[in-house]
């Protein structure tokens, strides 16, 4: 990473961005049509060229990583106070994304209308797959970026894969995290049709006269939205198949008749909205501790710190806040050993209660 005052070309105007308010550091980040060559200015290569303003110490406090950092402390730009730095050769929207990532551990920027229009702007589903990768996250140990991408990359993919950098093949995360995610990926799939199957249970059941029109008006409202039956939608992304879902409200209605049992008059739109609430929260991503934590060897030299595992904890020794789908998801060890664990943290909570 090449870094030093920059002086674009007049005919190139860098295009501004504002990451945070009351910037007092630009990241000019600089993109060219070819590789350069060594020793080669590049000033007839140039892409484009994109000014992220952004805040120093906020950076250096919260980037978990150690490139960022450096770059940031280093005693040339930080103590003759650099205000512009270079980023040369990199993707603008991959660089954005990191800024994101890294801006969104502040809550009150999260919820700002300038966190809420770059994080936006950042999962457009526009922006080319390709540079949401979750290896330079892995790489440089940025577990909220890292937790950031592979929530993303489950819930806005029909199928996960890592693009080739056909330069570096080394440059990859092990294979077992893309396969973690395209499992967490089928199980989001696999609950969000077990939550909307499982009120028909109850009116199966039921001895009312309404049974039969409240079941056929219920899946044919599903049917219509073009996000049911749920494992019939391989193309989509699970965003997109809640997207389908949320059309439900405009195709059912209960059955006419003056005297609809309680079971068949539930609230049908919350049952449906509900799922798709639920299965849009469940999944936070993967977790870096969680996967450094459990690794095998690790397992067998802490035996006493999983013998305590925490039912409602399942963050407890990690840098993010997540649930139990990400725990489950970031085991790397044995998968009987997980779910050994996991049966014992159960049989814990029902005792507990
Ligand atoms: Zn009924
Ligand atoms: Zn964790």
């Amino acid at each position: 990473m090449e870094t030093n005052i920059a002086t674009p070309p007049d005919s190139i105007a860098p295009r501004v961005v504002t990451i945070a308010e009351g910037l007092d550091l630009t990241l000019r980040v600089t993109e060219y049509n070819k590789p350069l060559q060594a020793g080669e200015d590049g000033h007839d290569k140039i892409k484009a060229i994109v000014d992220f303003n952004v805040t120093r110490q906020y950076l250096v406090d919260n980037s978990e990583s150690e490139v960022i950092k450096k770059l940031l402390t280093t005693r040339e730009f930080a103590e003759a106070g650099q205000s512009i730095i270079n980023l040369d050769e990199h993707n603008p929207l991959a660089v954005e994304a990191i800024l994101c990532a890294i801006y969104r551990k502040n809550e009150s920027w999260r919820l700002s209308t300038l966190g809420e229009e770059v994080t936006a702007r950042t999962l457009n589903l526009g922006l080319d797959h390709r540079i949401l990768q979750p290896f330079p996250y892995d790489r440089f140990n940025h577990i909220e970026g890292f937790l950031f991408i592979t929530e993303y990359l489950v819930y806005n993919s029909a199928h996960v894969k890592e693009y080739k950098n056909t330069k570096h093949p080394d440059l990859h995360v092990p294979p077992r995290v893309i396969s973690a995610l395209n499992s967490a990926r089928g199980h989001l799939r696999v609950l969000l049709a077990r939550w909307l199957w499982n009120p028909m249970d109850d009116v199966l059941k039921a001895k009312c006269r309404c049974k039969e029109k409240t079941v056929f008006q219920y899946l044919k409202a599903l049917t219509d939205t073009d996000g049911w039956p749920v494992d019939q939608q391989s193309r989509k992304s699970v965003n997109e198949v809640c997207e389908d879902l949320k059309t439900f409200k405009e195709h059912f209605s209960l059955p006419a008749s003056h005297n609809i049992c309680i079971n068949c008059g539930r609230d049908w739109h919350f049952v449906v909205a509900n799922a798709i609430a639920e299965i849009q929260g469940y999944f936070d991503g993967m977790c870096l501790d969680c996967m450094d934590h459990t690794q095998p060897k690790f397992l067998d030299e802490h035996t006493d710190y999983w013998n305590h595992l925490d039912p409602e904890e399942w963050d407890a020794e990690c840098r993010v806040h997540h649930g139990q789908a990400t725990w489950y998801s970031s085991f790397m060890g044995r998968a009987d050993t997980r779910n050994e664990l996991l049966s014992r943290v159960r049989s814990q909570k029902r005792r507990n209660y």
